[in-house]
């Protein structure tokens, strides 16, 4: 047999901290912040729709671009929030998860010799998915400077070259906590328009922002729309990260060739569970709003507990997660402190480093995830504090 067995592309993925941490929480039996879901249920009504859906015999093959209620519901909410007009027939479809409907765009849209260029950090399976259509990234960093994260948009600018075909952009991003400011997005899509690129943009925590911020489609810039597709997915707005149902929206011919693709790797998914998230896109909308003030309350939680253990914590203004410094408790490497940190304390967490081709700008952090019940963010702030 050949040696290693698996394939030059994907060679570069294979090992990841996050297995290392996960095994060095459980062994310890931290409290692990490290990861990023929620440890309690979606909205009640939610669940329930699913248990009938499955009682009533919706588990069969759905239609290939997903359940039309489904798809009506994305619609109607894409409408109400952001006044963009899809049209659920040729510009909606339904994916197994966010995941999918990113590693689908890439094998759709993405030939052999051209490049996709990531924000970095960047979440994990993009420059997988870029690499299994064959691509190649470029990445271009968030700056940790003057008390939040900035994009570099010189660096952005010079990253596209001639065989450029695509931005990917996550806002809010994990795993930094930022939203992109309206000047980073308007800068984003001059060099979108300018250079003829696609925009793939990651929303799934479009509904998880703090302190009164609104979520910006990119989709909505001008010139944007037509050269979008906007991606996003019911794990974190409904707390249901295994049902893995996703959904990208743009312009018809854009999503018919991803849908091409989906076709041929999953074709369908999750039956039973799509009526259930067209009930929750339609009806659940003041437990999300819940949802959002209970995770701004925990971020305060986290944040206070973590500046009291002696971190400089940068702001978190949406998804699960706050970046915190460890310099200031005497590390200068965020990763040596996450591989520390179990063993010492009984605590988990993610160094961003990891998520980036150059580590750099990221040395000196720590992602923390704040989705837990409060008495496990109290339990890891105590043992936190006995780092002081
Ligand atoms: C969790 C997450 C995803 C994955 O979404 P699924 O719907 O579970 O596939 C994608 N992007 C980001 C930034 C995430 O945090």
């Amino acid at each position: 047999m050949r040696t290693p067995a698996l394939t030059r592309r994907l060679r570069p993925f294979t090992s990841t901290i996050f297995a290392e941490i996960t095994e060095l929480a459980r062994s310890t039996g931290s409290v692990n912040l490290g990861q990023g879901f929620p440890d309690t249920d979606g909205p009640p009504g939610m669940l329930r729709r699913a248990e009938h859906a499955i009682g009533e015999g919706v588990n069969q093959y759905p239609p290939g671009a997903g359940e039309p209620e489904l798809r009506a519901a994305i619609g109607a909410q894409r409408r109400a929030d952001y006044g963009i007009e899809h049209d659920p027939g040729s510009e909606i479809l339904v994916t197994v998860g966010a995941t999918e409907a990113i590693s689908a765009s890439m094998l759709a849209l993405v030939e052999p010799d051209e490049e996709v260029v990531l924000i970095e950090p960047y979440y994990d399976a993009y420059p997988v998915a870029v690499a299994m259509a064959g691509g190649a990234h470029r990445s271009v960093p968030l700056r940790a400077e003057r008390g939040r994260f900035r994009l570099d948009t010189a660096a952005l600018r010079a990253a596209v070259g001639p065989r450029t075909r695509a931005v990917v952009l996550n806002s809010p991003h994990n795993p930094t906590g930022t939203v992109f400011t309206a000047d980073e997005l308007a800068a984003i899509a001059e060099i979108c328009r300018e250079n003829d690129l696609l925009a793939i943009t990651d929303e799934v925590y479009e509904h998880l922002l703090f302190d009164g911020r609104a979520h910006t489609p990119l989709a909505t810039l001008p010139g944007m729309a037509e050269r979008t597709l906007s991606i996003s997915s019911a794990g974190k707005s409904f707390s249901v990260t295994g049902w893995k149902i996703g959904w990208v929206c743009g312009p018809a011919e854009l999503v018919s060739a991803v849908r091409a693709a989906k076709q041929f790797t999953t074709f369908v998914g999750g039956a039973p569970f799509q009526p259930a998230v067209a009930h929750a896109l339609n009806e659940e909308r003041p437990w999300l709003e819940e949802l959002r003030s209970g995770l701004q309350r925990k971020r305060d939680r986290l944040t206070s507990g973590l500046r009291r253990a002696g971190f400089d914590v940068l702001p978190s203004e949406g998804t699960y997660f706050v970046c915190a410094d460890v310099r200031p408790l005497g590390y200068s490497d965020g990763a040596e402190f996450c591989r520390a940190l179990p063993e010492r304390i009984g605590v988990a967490a993610i160094p961003p480093q990891v998520l980036c081709d150059d580590p750099e700008p990221m040395r000196h952090l720590a992602r923390f995830a704040f989705c837990k019940r409060d008495e496990v963010i109290d339990e890891a702030v105590e043992r936190l504090l006995e780092l002081g």
